[in-house]
């Protein structure tokens, strides 16, 4: 067995609930772990802290799996997935669409599960979780008992773990464009083509919120992908929809939802970049009754902050001076290292520079079924502001 000690004072973080070691933190490996080997972790007087995935390839060097000296086997990986089922049950609004498993925040780092009607979406992240990769298929197929599972361990974030990107059935076969519904809403739903497992799961209740104050406005939804935001604005009684996306593909699966939910009429998709489209509505003279800016993340890094922060300023600021008065401006940020305060502070910057008042209706975050762990600030990722323009 590989055993891993951590230096003086570096177990608190641990201790306080947190699963991750960095590489730094460790004083001595006993044995050579190949990537993502399971590991003892002690603390450096030598009480047992749990068993981790190490891969010192990694910053990240270990993640904890179990606080415990348990057996890490099929049984145990079914354990966790039907814990995080019934997490799932209780934390999502009904059957259909919903995240199953969601890493970290479900004691399983490196793995993500995401369930659309009778078909599994997998992501996997680490190379821990990667050798645990026919345990997981095999849990999930008992425990959901699905017509298929499919793999989606195409991101970029596998090459720091030193892994191959693969993408295709990892159990049976199935169409991979689905179609869910939300309440009384269809999408449709392209697991194989589609970003992250298809679609943006962690925006459910904020979508919730968009159909409840979209009635009666003109929308312009930018960064719209599938039309999550676009078509539940329509559902909601909206005027008009304009959604904007650089992806005509996303812009196609768009389409198809609104004319399920016979919202085609009210609906229209347009493949622009959202900088410029934002700045030819200005020129124009253009003004909506709400607007959604849900951009993907400017920054996956800390480095890349002050960038981010600018793209993020230039197009609140757009949308703000697009609003009519009493508008709702609806705008997100997906990048882990612009935290809420941060978010906000850049608001009140574009708000000042925009010459106009808003009221922060509501400060929102990801759906519930994309739990946070409290000692792990990591897994809150998702901030999504709601403002009105008081005058
Ligand atoms: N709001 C969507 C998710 C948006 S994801 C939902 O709730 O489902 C971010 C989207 O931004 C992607 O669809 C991507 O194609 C698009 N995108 C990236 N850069 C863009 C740009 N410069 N202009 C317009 N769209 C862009």
């Amino acid at each position: 067995m590989i055993a891993v000690t951590l230096a003086p004072g570096k177990e608190k973080r641990v201790n306080a609930g947190h699963p991750w070691i960095y590489r730094s933190e460790i004083a001595r490996i006993e044995g050579d772990p190949p990537p993502g080997a399971l590991a003892v972790v002690s603390d450096h007087r030598g009480k047992l802290l749990g068993q981790a995935m190490v891969n010192l390839r990694s910053q990240i060097a270990a993640r904890l799996l179990s606080r415990t000296e348990e057996t890490i086997d099929g049984a145990f990986i079914e354990r966790r997935i039907r814990e995080a089922l019934a997490r799932a049950a209780r934390s999502a609004t009904g059957p259909g669409a919903c995240r199953l498993v969601f890493g970290e925040g479900d004691r399983m780092p490196g793995l993500i599960a995401d369930r659309y009607g009778d078909l599994v979406v997998i992501q996997i992240l680490t190379a821990g979780m990667e050798r645990l990769r026919d345990e997981v298929v095999g849990a999930l197929r008992r425990v959901v008992g699905p017509r298929a599972i499919y793999e989606r361990s195409d991101v970029s974030a596998r090459k720091l773990e030193g892994l191959e990107l693969r993408r295709g059935f990892a159990w049976g076969t199935a169409d991979t464009g689905v179609w869910i519904k939300e309440g009384d809403v269809a999408f449709f739903v392209e697991v194989a083509a589609g970003q992250k497992t298809g679609f943006f799961l962690d925006q459910r209740e904020n979508r919730q919120a968009v159909k409840r104050l979209a009635r009666d406005r003109t929308v312009l939804d930018c960064f719209c992908y599938s039309g999550g935001f676009s078509v539940s604005a329509g559902a909601g009684g909206a005027a008009s929809i304009l959604g904007v996306d650089i992806s005509p593909e996303a812009l196609s699966w768009a389409e198809r939802s609104a004319a399920e939910n016979g919202l085609a009429g009210r609906c229209k998709f347009v493949a622009a970049n959202a900088f410029d489209y934002l700045r030819a509505l200005d020129r124009e003279g253009r003004r909506f009754g709400m607007i959604i800016l849900d951009p993907p993340a400017f920054t996956k890094g800390r480095e890349a902050l002050a960038g981010a922060l600018r793209g993020y300023n230039e197009i609140n600021l757009r949308a703000m001076r697009l609003l009519d008065r009493g508008g709702i401006l609806v705008t997100c940020s997906c990048s882990y290292h612009v935290d809420a305060a941060v978010f906000l502070d850049m608001l009140r910057s574009a708000g000042a520079d925009a010459h106009r008042e808003f009221r922060l209706l509501e400060l929102r975050t990801q759906a519930a079924d994309h739990p946070i762990l409290l000692a792990a600030k990591e897994t809150q990722y998702l901030k999504c502001a709601i403002l009105e323009a008081v005058n």
